[in-house]
């Protein structure tokens, strides 16, 4: 098989799986136990804390283990959003209309919960508008949440440059608004630190990163108003009750450290074979347009429409040749649902609906890249007749 749908997933790092097998078997301890067991259990998950907070430039007390990007995310804009409304800040919340839906669907939520909701667009290549940001913050506003990559695209949003409009726009006034960023896609990319890039909160997921599905992180920022998502027991310094996942903590810090390293190398080598693919495929593909950023972009993903095809069929005669990839529409109860993301873009509907996102890891090689370009051509080629023929019955 050749992989290239890293956005959704990635294979677990042996190094991961390694420390993780431990507390699989033997050290099965709840490390709210007080006794031997316990005690190991609860030093393999304050151990794994401080070494996520150093990969962040954070607090250990600040870095919370979740169940993975989605519950990260529901946590920080929930949280952050009711504790400071219910502290009389405001109730009013900005966010994008590109956001992937675990934060999308929070923002209607919210909305439920008597938040105004402001959700900013984006220009043609999947950036956020910085005008439209900086005046949609108002007095009442509690918490902007803008996503650092966006997973459909790959398109990097300049979350340093919000930041600091956030920090202007606060200047003078009692209280400033939080910032939440998505950063599910960013780690092996790009050096997370938190201090740098400003942000009260930002969320990950493990499984994207070399770590076990089902685990994430969450910063949050000391003193950043909170409440938890769940209640229950005191566990995560009372911000996220139930008996903490002791091997999917230990596997994701181990992820994360090996992720944190050499993170420029790793970049240049991905953004390299996303190049040969991107030439390729614009040399070999009639009418093949590109989506999103090409230079302020996730190094991996690379997000192509091909004129006159549906992507779910082009995804399946992939499969089966053996290559793995993405569509960026839904097919579901035969209507087409073209990504909200492209279609914020300003993307045309017939274009969103042919599109394909290919995502790299570190371990794709030239080799897979031209046996894709190698099978490309012929299988976009046969389901362009194939719709043409649909059409024309
Ligand atoms: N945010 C982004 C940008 C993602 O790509 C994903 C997963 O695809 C999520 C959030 C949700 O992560 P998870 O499904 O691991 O909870």
């Amino acid at each position: 098989m050749i992989y290239l749908d890293h956005a959704a997933t990635s294979p677990l790092l042996p190094q991961a799986l390694e420390a993780m097998l431990p507390y699989l078997e033997g050290r099965f301890g709840n490390p709210s136990g007080l006794y031997a067991v316990g005690r190991e259990a609860q030093d393999a998950v304050d151990a794994a804390r401080s070494r996520v907070a150093e990969c962040l430039n954070a607090r250990p007390s600040e870095v919370l283990f979740t169940s993975g990007g989605t519950e990260s995310i529901n946590s920080a804009m929930l949280g952050i959003a009711y504790a400071l409304r219910r502290a009389g800040a405001g109730n009013h919340v900005v966010t994008t209309a590109i956001e992937h839906h675990a934060g999308l669907h929070v923002a209607q939520h919210l909305e439920e919960l008597g938040f105004e909701v402001t959700l900013i667009g984006c220009d043609q290549s999947g950036r956020v508008l910085l005008d439209e940001f900086r005046e949609a913050l108002r007095p009442e506003t509690v918490l902007a949440s803008v996503m650092f990559a966006n997973n459909e695209v790959g398109t990097v949003q300049p979350i340093v440059r919000l930041a600091e409009v956030i920090r202007e726009h606060g200047a003078g006034r009692d209280h400033r608004i939080a910032l939440h960023t998505d950063a599910v896609q960013a780690p092996e990319w790009f050096k997370l630190d938190v201090a740098a890039l400003g942000v009260d909160a930002l969320s990950l997921s493990a499984h994207k990163f070399g770590g076990p599905k089902g685990t994430g992180v969450l910063y949050l920022r000391r003193a950043t108003p909170f409440r938890p998502l769940l209640h229950g027991g005191g566990q995560e310094m009372q911000k996220r009750a139930g008996t903490e996942n002791v091997a999917g903590i230990v596997g994701t810090a181990a992820a994360l450290s090996i992720a944190s390293e050499n993170v420029d190398e790793r970049s240049a080598g991905v953004r390299a074979l996303r190049e040969r693919l991107r030439e390729g495929i614009l040399a070999k593909v009639p009418g093949a347009q590109l989506n999103g950023c090409q230079t302020d972009c996730l190094p991996n993903n690379l997000n192509v429409s091909f004129d006159g095809i549906e992507s779910d069929s082009l995804v399946a005669r992939l499969d089966a040749r053996g290559i793995a990839v993405s569509s960026g529409s839904a097919c579901s109860n035969s209507t087409w649902e073209p990504s909200h993301v492209l279609m914020a873009m300003g993307v045309p509907i017939r274009r969103a609906v042919a599109s394909i996102r290919f995502s790299l890891g570190e371990a794709t090689t030239a080799a897979e890249i031209d046996e894709v370009l190698e099978a490309l051509p012929a299988e976009v080629a046969a389901e362009g007749v194939r719709v043409e023929q649909g059409a024309r019955a």
